[in-house]
């Protein structure tokens, strides 16, 4: 199980997982309901870790929230709230998955003050 996000509340999804937040239940019932629709191939909710250090003998671990796929095309993506985003251990596992990340990775930030389910999309990969 994941640790406890800064201020976020364990909530389940429709599909009964227990995601550490809400903003990440509310991208679970998306992603299944794009599922459902056939837009996209295939989602993991609980993908597996990744080493982005680059090298297998020390390696830094990190879990994406999600992993989605459509044909020809896939991706991780990471929900994050507006408080986690600023955190420096984030800030450089987004570093070093442009350096080492398998694909690309796209940033859900979930406006505080809004509707959750209303993302803001972000990528990561190629950024400047
Ligand atoms: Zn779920």
């Amino acid at each position: 199980m994941k640790p406890h996000k800064y201020g976020a509340k364990r909530t389940v999804c429709q599909s009964e997982h227990s995601h550490p937040s809400k903003a990440e239940a509310i991208r679970c019932d998306e992603l299944r309901l794009l599922w459902i629709a056939a837009r996209i191939l295939n989602y993991d909710s609980q993908p597996e870790r990744i080493n982005l250090s680059g090298d297998p003998k020390v390696p830094i671990w990190y879990t994406p929230d999600f992993y989605v796929s459509t044909k020809g095309d896939e991706w991780y993506e990471e929900v994050k709230g507006a408080a986690t985003d600023k955190l420096p251990a984030w800030r450089l596992k987004a570093k070093l998955w442009r350096l080492h990340g398998p694909c690309e990775l796209r940033v859900r930030g979930c406006k505080y003050g809004t509707n959750p389910g209303t993302f803001e999309k972000r990528k990561i990969q190629g950024e400047q």
